[in-house]
C-alpha cells in the first residue's frame, strides 16, 4: 500500500510520518499541513478528468466519447495514470484515487 500522505508543519518545516490520528506538531505544536504523496501529485489534470468520468461509471469508449478523444489516447492517459501511481488495473487506480481525495 503506497504512503497517501505526507504531514508537514509550516511553522518548524517538521515533517511527520504518516499518521491521521496525530495532527499537531511534536516539536511546536503546529498545525500540520496533510500533503497527497506525491504520487498523486503527479497526476495532470487531464487524467483526473478521466478517472472522474470512470467513477460516474462511464467506460472506455463513452468516456472518449465524452471528452472527444480517441480510446487509444483515453488508454493511453489511464496508463499513464496508473504508471505513476503504482496501480495495476483502472479499478485499483480509481480506489487509489478515492483514498488519496484526488477526486471528488
Ligand atoms: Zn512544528
Amino acid at each position: 500500500m503506497p504512503k497517501l500522505y505526507r504531514w508537514f508543519c509550516t511553522f518548524c518545516t517538521f515533517e511527520a510520518a504518516t499518521n491521521p490520528q496525530r495532527t499537531t506538531c511534536p516539536r511546536c505544536s503546529h498545525a500540520l499541513e496533510r500533503r497527497l504523496a506525491t504520487s498523486m501529485e503527479k497526476l495532470n489534470a487531464d487524467e483526473i478528468k478521466i478517472i472522474n468520468l470512470m467513477v460516474e461509471g462511464l467506460r472506455m469508449p463513452q468516456i472518449a466519447e465524452r471528452i472527444g478523444w480517441s480510446e487509444d489516447k483515453v488508454g493511453r492517459y489511464l496508463q499513464e495514470a496508473r504508471a505513476k501511481t503504482g496501480t495495476k488495473t483502472n479499478p485499483e487506480l480509481v480506489a487509489e484515487c478515492m483514498r488519496a481525495e484526488v477526486i471528488q
